[in-house]
């Protein structure tokens, strides 16, 4: 619903998507739109889950889990065929961890646990991009700073664009009549958009 309100304006028809969601769930700086991802999100949340198994925490479930399945050992190195779909499903979060190439037991043993943090060290490091100062810091209006993102993405239906979709049109400027339009043709060297 997301997805489709972004690119379309409501939420029920489809539309295309000019950057793809992962790229716009990354943080701001290392050029998406901090939309927080709700799949790695929902990871974050289950693995809550199982660091409170093994921290033990005072709650009923936690102890029946403790006394029927894992039986003294860490929870994540238990199998838990036994268990229900649901326990299994915790227990067997711990891989999450591991792939993102994290010891466990720096998660596990921590004296604390935010969904958030974790939903940070799941999505892991990404390298910053040099523009970022121009979408995060800039106080004008949302929708040019949104312009300006999807330029530099280079995502504008700018003709030369639609040309290469099969639609073909007049690719001249519509501002100046004298070049293609292109990004680069549109914010470095159209005359007309300059003295604008
Ligand atoms: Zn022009």
């Amino acid at each position: 619903m997301c997805k489709r309100f972004l690119w379309k304006g409501d939420a029920q028809s489809k539309g295309k998507a000019l950057i793809a969601w992962d790229t716009l769930c990354w943080h701001n700086v290392v050029g998406g739109l901090n939309i927080t991802d709700v799949y790695i999100w929902n990871k974050a949340a289950i693995l809550k889950h199982l660091w409170n198994l093994a921290q033990k925490k005072d709650k009923l479930w936690i102890v029946r889990v403790h006394t029927y399945y894992i039986k003294g050992r860490r929870p994540w190195e238990v199998a838990g065929q036994q268990a229900s779909w649901m326990v299994r499903k915790i227990i067997q979060a711990g891989h999450w961890i591991s792939e993102a190439g994290i010891p466990m037991t720096e998660i596990m043993d921590a004296d604390d646990f935010t969904i958030k943090g974790m939903h940070k060290k799941l999505r892991g490091d990404f390298i910053k991009v040099p523009w970022r100062r121009l979408t995060c810091i800039n106080q004008g209006n949302s929708k040019w700073i949104f312009i300006l993102y999807l330029t530099i993405h280079r995502r504008l239906y700018t003709m030369d664009r639609l040309d290469k979709w099969g639609i073909h049109t007049d690719q001249v400027c519509a501002l100046c009549k004298q070049e293609l339009e292109t990004h680069q043709h549109l914010f470095f060297s159209c005359t007309m958009a300059a003295r604008i």
